[in-house]
């Protein structure tokens, strides 16, 4: 690559990025969120949990062929984990998840995952023993990344050092347009990694943290405007390294 378009790239790749992560494999997403990040040349990760996408399963498993992230949200959601062993949970809510995983997107995929409920106290001990108890069996089903749905941008430093600690906006709890905004403007400025966290998308059942498709594209319009890069967390992460 000539200098200055290395200088270039490198400058763009400084600027920051933002991902746009969905979470529960909800079907608005795949009727009203994909469409609107194709239109406008967007792609996204989708988090999905198996119980809510296997009546769809084929429309889903065409995402990856889109330019799409589909990372793991566990089988049933459940987000009680307090006296389940490491490998009870790793059996029952991820490997028949990562099966399919592997075989829509293939072997070599980035993995990539985000915590029901935001919980990580997996088994007995304190909050540190079942963090890292959590970590230990991510890693062993090759497990590179996890997604928390609160905090500031993420600082590449931070990212190096705790990959499963990721941290996140979720839009449409607490998190209005203005938030967003702000929230994308401070990762601009530092040039860090912004994350945000959608739900329901449009037509669906009443939920929290559901926005409308106006709201959705309204945000899509703001994160256009932001300055950041959007990538999905594993072009993100391939990137940072
Ligand atoms: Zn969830």
């Amino acid at each position: 690559m000539p200098k200055a378009a290395a200088a270039a790239a490198t400058a763009e790749a400084d600027a920051g990025a933002v991902s746009l992560t969905y979470d529960d494999g909800l079907s608005s997403q795949l009727d009203t969120a994909v469409p609107a990040l194709e239109r406008r040349g967007m792609h996204g990760t989708f988090y999905v949990t198996w119980d809510n996408i296997v009546d769809r399963a084929d429309d889903w498993a065409r995402l990856p062929t889109r330019g799409h992230e589909l990372g793991a949200h566990t089988v049933s959601h459940s987000c009680n984990l307090g006296t389940l062993s490491a490998r009870a949970y790793a059996d029952r809510e991820f490997k028949p998840l990562e099966a399919w995983l592997d075989r829509v997107a293939g072997p070599g995929r980035a993995r990539d995952f985000a915590y029901p409920c935001d919980v990580t106290d997996l088994g007995p001990g304190t909050a540190n023993v079942e963090r890292a108890r959590y970590e230990a069996m991510l890693r062993r089903l090759r497990i590179q990344s996890a997604r928390n749905s609160e905090g500031p941008p993420n600082p590449a430093g931070w990212v190096r050092q705790h990959p499963f600690r990721l941290q996140a906006l979720a839009v449409g709890y607490d998190a209005q347009p203005l938030d967003v905004f702000n929230y994308l403007q401070r990762a601009r400025a530092a040039r860090h990694w912004a994350i945000l966290v959608f739900h329901q998308v449009g037509d669906g059942p009443e939920a929290d943290g559901a926005v409308s498709a106006a709201e959705h594209e309204a945000l899509l319009d703001i994160v256009a405007a932001s300055g950041l890069s959007v990538r999905t967390v594993g072009d993100q992460l391939r990137r940072m390294r």
